[in-house]
């Protein structure tokens, strides 16, 4: 009888996004009438840019050639894409990335995921608390993360990183020493940043402690602040120990059209092994690469015309951003992020716990938002809101919010 892989029947019920869509559907049913608004999901609205959508149609075209036609890729990303992004993303802030230290995939999820391909399942691994639920089940079904402790919301293997208001939403170095050390920067859920002093902390931490940092930042595009670090590898010493996770997804509203990528430094050794060796492997055995097509649409955000038109779209979202942040502090809540990041961070009103709050909001407001106890027990007394919807309807959800408090 074959055996299957049990750690799946310890994974609890409903994924967050499912029970949020679940308790929407069953009100529009109940109110036919309601227009909700949808402030939850963090997917992208705006279509993608004319410089992305004319290199795809001219590498459609070319794909309909002989000359053109592109079977196979490289399992790694085509040259032009990654001299791209190690020339756009990395050169030009001053970081020394080489192109084969970057691995195109289809989705920082899938990366972020299957990194844990390459790491023994006896690691300790650190998440923050509340945590983008990607890093917590993938490590729960390959075995690292326990058993899922119900009344506390918690997988007893994991250590977790409690992001606060007391401690600025930023995770504190644990106790416990952590081997496999998951960071979000911009945050999702929070919203928050880390500055170059904090994550220099985390580097030093992983270099002596023969760490590894897994750095997701798929929110890069939305940082404002002039000081904030773009990459971890602005930071000395991460280079021998950490990986970093991008994606196109909300850079370049990819989410539909999925492609990302994953450095991983040659410098990054650890049990004697090369980590970029081991991932190439990986991939190469595991992945057979992103479409031409898709991978031309991504290179165009790279050509003067493309980086200004994707530009002009995340001020899109920041703007609406701002319209959230502004408009619901003005009206009494305490909000947190928005600044660097697509994601606001909201205080529920009263100490409410925050699926109540989503259940009062949609009701009263017809507004949907996502209750932060869904991301992790901290995140319990806050919602998210995403910036990433129509800018009308998100201010007509924030007067909403406001005339319903
Ligand atoms: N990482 C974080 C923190 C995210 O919030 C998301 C998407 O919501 C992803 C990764 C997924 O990115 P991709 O669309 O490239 O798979």
């Amino acid at each position: 009888m074959v055996k299957i892989n049990e750690n799946y029947g310890k994974l609890p019920g409903s994924y967050l996004f499912s029970e949020v869509a679940r308790r929407i559907s069953a009100y529009t049913a109940a109110h036919p009438e309601a227009k909700i608004i949808k402030l939850s999901i963090g997917d992208v609205t705006r279509p993608l840019v004319p410089a992305v959508t004319e290199a795809m149609h001219k590498a459609v075209d070319e794909m309909g050639t002989y000359e053109g036609f592109h079977g196979y890729g490289p399992e790694q990303g085509y040259p032009f894409l990654r001299e791209a992004i190690a020339q756009f993303d990395y050169k030009a802030r001053g970081v020394d990335i080489k192109p084969e230290e970057i691995f195109v995939s289809d989705g920082a999820k899938s990366d972020c995921g299957n990194i844990g391909d390459i790491f023994g399942v006896d690691n300790k691994v650190a998440v923050c608390d509340p945590v983008y639920p990607v890093y917590v089940d993938t490590n729960a079904m390959a075995g690292r993360a326990g058993d899922y402790v119900e009344a506390q919301g918690r997988w007893s293997n994991l250590i977790y990183m409690p992001c606060l208001e007391e401690n600025g939403f930023m995770p504190q170095i644990p106790k416990e020493r952590a081997d496999l050390i998951y960071l979000c920067f911009p945050n999702n859920p929070t919203g928050s940043m880390a500055t170059r002093e904090q994550l220099k902390q985390w580097v030093d931490y992983a270099n002596e402690n023969g760490s590894v940092i897994l750095y997701d930042s798929a929110y890069e595009a939305f940082i404002t602040d002039p000081d904030i670090p773009h990459t971890i590898f602005e930071i000395e010493g991460a280079r021998t120990c950490a990986i970093e996770f991008r994606s196109f997804s909300k850079t370049a509203g990819f989410t539909g059209n999925r492609c990302a990528y994953t450095v991983v430094p040659m410098e990054l050794e650890r049990d004697g092994a090369k980590l970029n060796t081991m991932w190439n492997r990986r991939q190469t055995t595991k992945f057979n690469g992103v479409p031409y097509v898709v991978q031309r649409g991504a290179a165009a955000i790279y050509t003067p015309e493309g980086h200004a038109q994707v530009m002009e779209s995340i001020a899109y979202y920041q703007k609406n951003a701002q319209v959230i942040r502004e408009g619901l502090t003005a009206a009494g809540l305490e909000c947190f992020g928005g600044v660097n990041a697509p994601y606001i961070w909201l205080k529920t009103p009263g100490g409410m716990g925050s699926w109540d709050f989503f259940d009062l909001v949609l009701d009263k407001a017809n507004v949907a938002i996502t209750p932060g106890a869904g991301f992790g027990p901290s995140g319990e007394g806050y919602v998210r809101l995403t910036a990433f919807g129509d800018a009308e309807a998100t201010r007509q959800a924030v007067e909403r919010v406001k005339s319903m408090l």
